[in-house]
């Protein structure tokens, strides 16, 4: 009966006739009672409060005028056009803005009738508009519901051609709230409730929706937001718990001849504590009996190849096959190459399989590997096709983990009854927030420690007019026996733009360092697989001493006697990707450089990321800053990951919720792991409710 109340599809709401049934549920996603109900404001404004035309300036959040509107006007070409307006009052006059639903706007204002216009003053051609403004005419009646803490709702332009802007939103919740709200349920525990004294869920969508005061408001906001948070950690605890309940592990009882003859004879340097304490963290995992799913960060440099090396040794001693998975072929390449040499004493072969290995190659390949003569095997995605068969894979080691999604991880699982190891490895430092969301259900180490001798990377910012002191700084590295990396933009592979950027800066680049006495290498997207691996051994092995290429070489390479790299368009590149180009130097024990190149226009934003830069070589430092700068829905890796279409709750913002609602979620199923008891009832019906179909969460049941 409750349930069949609050899901009353929407058309049957007083004041939503069939035609904005349809566009509710098309542009706002509300085809129910308790959709509307569950669509929260994005922000409140004072509606009580009105500025004048003369007051207004372009940084201003919402605002709201009133006066009269003349002079409409279309503009453009089609596919360009543009309606404004003048909207004035007896202090000034300020320009409106429309780019769609251009033919009902045109005759929509009476010239001689006073409107309330409300809206976000921006800049346009020096001149300050209002885009989109919400507009209605003045009478007692719209007076009088201002209110000093109004909500405010997002909508499209066809839901407000139909009356249904922020304020008509408003009105439909206003019908809705009284008819509902004897049924709408409790969803947190009570005693979660009672211990954070967080309003009732009743109450607090009156609230949420009505304000009367900032603090009542910050009080269901909290709730809320608490509420979303818990059962997002609740569910990938629970999810967490399930897995290592229902699939054994493998154990790798005893340390042989490859982890100890590797370890005590042909290690290249000591490693440093950071590197033994996940290696130990590692070594519990595999001899725990469950399968371990663990994530390793650790900033660029840090040294996390080796340990997936030592891990792999831990398999083989054990009888198993080892697999070590890179996002690029060039990285898969690299990786062989450093394995085999380092290996090359304890005769382990080691195979490669990329998506340029012949189909000889690849069968002979696949042969030995289901046999189990091949005990180690790097490659791409390949690895992941059909057909690739183990005899016995005991640990899967992903590099870079944030081109991998889960469905990708969940493949490798589900090849053998017993699901082997997992140790994903990232040098994108995630803020911990995300840490705790995105792999809420992995364990984490961190490699917080460079090897010793390293000398923190110099980042300068330079532009155009210094190209000249540029160039004569390269050529003082390079007398000096360095190598410098000189990288472009190519946000887009096919953009053919970009590319021209790339072989203009090349040709320059030639012209400045020209044959005998230097050479200069190129990599792009475009090359064949086998002109970029030829270029790039070719700086590897220091024949050439410039590479002037683009992100193709952001992750993983490894060239210590490059020592400067320098970015082009740096203003173009984001955060973390900046950072780990920074990362491809100061990998030797000379002083290295990262000099960032912008142009002399920046935005506000770009200029913080390139400060941010120049200020600090701390990876996780960064990646907090980049998601203050552009929140979590951008940050490379979370795009794929629907974790993170949160409703309220702000994970760059609320990381004090996340952790509170990780430990309430942590304590509940400590206790009551299988939600049976009768106080979590409500928690235990909550999760089917919210999780029923993602498939992500399909093996909790
Ligand atoms: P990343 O964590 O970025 O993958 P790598 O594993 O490529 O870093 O290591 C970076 C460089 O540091 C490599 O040249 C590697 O040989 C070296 N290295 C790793 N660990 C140590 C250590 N403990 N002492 C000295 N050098 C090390
Ligand atoms: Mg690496």
């Amino acid at each position: 009966m409750i349930q069949d109340l609050l899901n009353t599809p929407i058309e049957f709401l007083k004041g939503v006739g069939p035609k904005r049934a349809d566009l509710l549920k098309k542009d706002a996603g509300i085809f129910v009672f308790s959709d509307l109900l569950e669509f929260f404001p994005f922000r409140y404004v004072d509606r009580s409060k009105f500025y004048t035309a003369s007051q207004i300036e372009a940084d201003m959040p919402y605002v709201q005028l009133r006066g009269f509107i003349k002079g409409m006007e279309l503009h453009g070409v089609p596919r360009t056009t543009r309606i404004t307006a003048t909207f004035l009052d007896s202090t000034g006059r300020i320009q409106l803005v429309w780019f769609n639903g251009l033919r009902w706007i045109k005759n929509a204002f009476d010239p001689k009738v006073e409107y309330i216009v409300f809206g976000k003053p921006s800049l346009f051609n020096n001149k300050i508009n209002i885009v989109h403004p919400e507009i209605e005419p003045v009478t007692p009646g719209a007076l009088n519901q201002q209110s000093a803490m109004q909500a405010v709702y997002n909508s499209s332009e066809k839901l407000k051609q139909q009356g249904l802007d922020s304020r008509g939103i408003s009105k439909l919740l206003r019908v809705l709230l009284p008819q509902i709200s004897e049924v709408i349920p409790e969803t947190l525990p009570d005693r979660l409730l009672q211990g954070m004294r967080l309003p009732a869920r009743k109450l607090a969508f009156q609230h949420i929706h009505f304000p009367s005061s900032t603090d009542e408001l910050n009080k269901v906001v909290l709730r809320f937001k608490f509420e979303e948070l818990f059962y997002l950690q609740l569910s990938l605890l629970r999810y967490k718990l399930v897995r290592s309940e229902k699939s054994g592990g493998f154990v790798f009882a005893s340390l042989g001849d490859f982890f100890n003859g590797f370890y005590h004879n042909h290690l290249p340097f000591q490693l440093t504590d950071a590197q033994k304490r996940v290696l130990r963290e590692i070594r519990r995992d595999t001899l725990s009996g469950k399968q371990m799913n663990r994530l390793l960060q650790g900033d660029v440099g840090s040294g996390k190849t080796v340990v997936a090396l030592l891990s792999m040794l831990m398999a083989l001693d054990n009888g198993f096959q080892a697999c070590f998975m890179a996002p690029t072929e060039i990285l898969a390449v690299q990786h062989q190459r450093s394995l085999e040499r380092m290996l090359a004493p304890l005769q382990a072969s080691i195979g490669l399989l990329t998506g340029s290995t012949t189909a000889r190659q690849r069968k002979e390949m696949l042969h030995n590997l289901k046999q189990g003569a091949l005990r180690i095997i790097i490659g791409t995605h390949a690895l992941i096709e059909d057909g690739v068969e183990f005899h016995k894979l005991g640990l899967v080691v992903i590099d870079e983990q944030h081109r991998f999604g889960v469905a990708q991880r969940a493949a490798l699982w589900t090849k053998g009854k017993v699901p082997p190891h997992i140790l994903v490895m990232t040098a994108t430092p995630i803020p911990r927030t995300l840490a705790m969301t995105i792999y809420g259900d992995l364990d984490v180490s961190v490699i917080n420690e460079l090897p010793p001798g390293r000398k923190p990377i110099k980042t300068m910012l330079m532009n155009d007019s210094s190209r000249l002191r540029l160039f004569a700084f390269m050529r003082e590295q390079i007398a000096l026996g360095r190598q410098v990396y000189v990288v472009y933009p190519l946000i887009n592979e096919s953009e053919a733009l970009d590319l021209k950027d790339l072989t203009d800066g090349y040709e320059s680049i030639v012209r400045e360092f020209p044959l005998p006495q230097y050479a200069v290498s190129i990599v792009h997207g475009k090359m064949k697989p086998t002109d970029k691996d030829y270029e790039m051994q070719r700086f590897v092995q220091g024949q050439t001493q410039i590479m002037v290429a683009t992100t193709v070489i952001e992750v993983g390479i490894d060239v210590p006697n490059a020592s400067i790299m320098v970015i082009e368009s740096a203003e173009r590149f984001g955060l973390s990707q900046l950072h780990q180009l920074r990362g491809r130097v100061g990998r030797g024990g000379d002083q290295s450089y990262c000099i960032l190149m912008s142009s002399h226009k920046l935005t506000n934003d770009g200029r913080k990321r390139l400060d941010a830069m120049v200020r600090t070589n701390d990876g996780f430092e960064i990646a907090e800053t980049d998601l203050q700068l552009r929140g979590p829905g951008d940050l490379q890796g979370t795009q794929q990951s629907g974790i993170l279409e949160l409703k309220i709750a702000n994970l760059a913002k609320d990381e004090q919720i996340i952790k509170i609602a990780r430990d309430r979620a942590r304590e509940i199923l400590e206790q009551d792991p299988e939600l049976k008891n009768a106080e979590n009832q409500i928690a235990a019906n909550r999760m089917k409710a919210l999780f029923k179909d993602k498939l992500f969460w399909s093996q909790i049941s």
